[in-house]
């Protein structure tokens, strides 16, 4: 347990939290609630924070897209609430496949410059898993890539989309996973790519991790594919747990699925979308809308990724308080919700957690 909670701590020297106290003593929060399960899973963590007597409030803000300039966009109002308070905890956002608005995950990246995704893959104590011992972090470069957004029909029947991998984002996040790495007491940072193939954009990712891996000699460096990669954790993730993998975005979006499968599934991993001047805290799942209104999501992973943004402004008493009390609950096995295995209820198991606080 003290190796997961040391893994979803995020501060990092690059990216300090600078919020201010209000005065009443609290700071203040944007919270975005998001679509599908969003809104329930969101009462859950309010519900556990006004338990655990945590000392930010909570200011709601509104995504749903606007139109401005024959473009949609997030309301102002939200963009100004998270530029104010620089921290915002967000619910999933459903994107359209295929044709209507852009992402607005993306956007909201975009906007906040949030460089890095960090998503550590943690196995939860006591909870039956094919691998008890996965403890990862992975780091995805979080603004480019094939999310690039540029996508042309050069002619009819074919399409060109681009993958775009600048050295300046990739030296950035490179230079992240490796003060996360030291300041998280992980030995190793392995760079994840497809360079064999994709020898030109992966190829200068590479080079950039290469090159700031020389500013930390005391942290080992290596390479990996990214399809020996994905063969060798499910093969056995224990040589995994001493370290970092930072890698391109969409590598990075795949491998964490993947990773969070074995742990127990998309219920339990959270993550953090860091940028110099804002940082927005979400659960690395969608808005499920397979099962949302039901009162069956699982609210764990926002409640942990709620936990990163804790440590990240230093409230850590009430993150270990917190997830001490979460992660006992799901280890005690008796009020969990159904994608672990349980019969509780959403609300069943924020109570669980509630009453261990
Ligand atoms: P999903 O993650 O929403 O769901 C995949 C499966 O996991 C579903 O069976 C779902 O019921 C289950 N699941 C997910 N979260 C769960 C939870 N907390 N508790 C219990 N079960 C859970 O993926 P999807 O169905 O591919 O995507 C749905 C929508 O979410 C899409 O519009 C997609 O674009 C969006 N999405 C948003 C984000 C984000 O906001 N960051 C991330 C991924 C997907």
């Amino acid at each position: 347990r003290s190796q997961a909670l040391r893994s979803y701590a995020t501060a990092s020297p690059t990216a300090a939290f600078a919020g201010q106290k209000g005065s009443n003593g609290n700071y203040t929060v944007t919270l975005i609630p998001g679509d599908g399960i969003g809104p329930e899973i969101s009462q859950s963590i309010k519900n556990i924070y006004t338990a655990a007597k945590v000392p930010i409030q909570w200011e709601e803000v509104d995504v749903t897209p606007v139109l401005k300039g024959g473009k949609t966009v997030i309301p102002d109002a939200a963009v100004s609430s998270i530029k104010k308070n620089t921290v915002a905890l967000k619910g999933p956002l459903a994107t359209p496949i295929g044709k209507g608005h852009v992402s607005l995950n993306l956007t909201l990246r975009r906007t906040f410059n949030l460089f890095a995704n960090v998503r550590p893959c943690v196995s939860i104590p006591g909870y039956k898993t094919p691998y008890d011992d996965v403890n990862t972090v992975l780091i995805r470069e979080n603004t480019e890539g094939e999310y690039s957004g540029i996508e042309h029909e050069v002619v009819d029947g074919v399409v060109q989309s681009i993958k775009l991998i600048t050295w300046d984002a990739s030296e950035r996040v490179a230079r992240y996973a490796f003060n996360y790495a030291q300041a998280h007491g992980r030995k190793r940072v392995t760079a994840v790519h497809k360079a064999n193939i994709m020898k030109m954009s992966d190829g200068m990712f590479l080079s950039a991790c290469r090159q700031v891996a020389k500013e930390f000699p005391k942290i080992a460096y290596d390479e990996d594919l990214l399809d020996r990669a994905c063969l060798r954790i499910t093969q056995n993730p224990a040589p995994y747990s001493d370290r970092v993998m930072v890698m391109p975005n969409l590598y990075g979006d795949i491998l964490s699925d993947m990773c969070a499968g074995l742990i127990g599934g998309l219920g339990l991993t959270p993550s953090g979308n860091i940028g110099r001047d804002a940082s927005i805290f979400e659960a690395v799942h969608g808005s499920a809308p397979d099962i949302a209104g039901k009162g069956l999501a699982n609210p764990t992973a926002l409640l942990l990724s709620s936990m990163m943004m804790l440590r990240h402004m230093n409230l850590n008493e009430y993150a270990d308080k917190i997830e001490k009390a979460a992660l006992t609950t799901i280890a005690e096995g008796k009020h969990v919700t159904g994608d672990l295995g349980g019969k509780a209820s959403t609300k069943e198991y924020t109570q669980a957690i509630i009453t261990k606080l």
